[in-house]
């Protein structure tokens, strides 16, 4: 099954912590092992598996992601925004996570980060759920 649901980003680099509403689709799916595949259906977002222990973690990422792909840089694409496209697929469009016992199996400080490169937006994540 697939589902999906909504993210508010709130400045232009933002990582939202989104494992609560993937974990709520996993209980709702009733699947108790399998695979969980999130997919970010967008050009200038992305998804990744990192720290939630220690906020600093995102925002130096987001630093040092600024610092490699600067917001100008003599890019050519019309739109203005191509460092959000190029940081989009330095972090990808889908993570998948195992599932054991109706939870994502994860190490202790292990979360699903939206990672939103061109906002504010309102986003939109696909999750889908496989197994018995
Ligand atoms: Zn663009």
């Amino acid at each position: 099954m697939t589902e999906k649901f909504k993210v508010s980003t709130k400045s232009r680099s933002d990582f939202v912590d989104i494992t609560s509403s993937v974990d709520a689709i996993i209980r709702k799916s009733g699947i108790k092992s399998g695979i969980c595949h999130v997919f970010i259906p967008h050009t200038t977002a992305g998804v990744t598996i990192n720290e939630n222990a220690d906020p600093d973690v995102t925002s130096d990422m987001i630093s040092q992601l600024d610092k490699m792909v600067p917001w100008s840089a003599g890019y050519h694409h019309f739109e203005g925004n191509s460092a959000a496209h190029i940081k989009a697929s330095m972090m990808g469009f889908t993570v998948i996570i195992p599932i054991e016992n109706e939870r994502l199996v994860f190490g202790t400080w292990q979360c699903i980060y939206f990672c939103e490169f061109d906002g504010p937006r309102n986003r939109t994540v696909l999750v889908t759920v496989t197994g018995e």
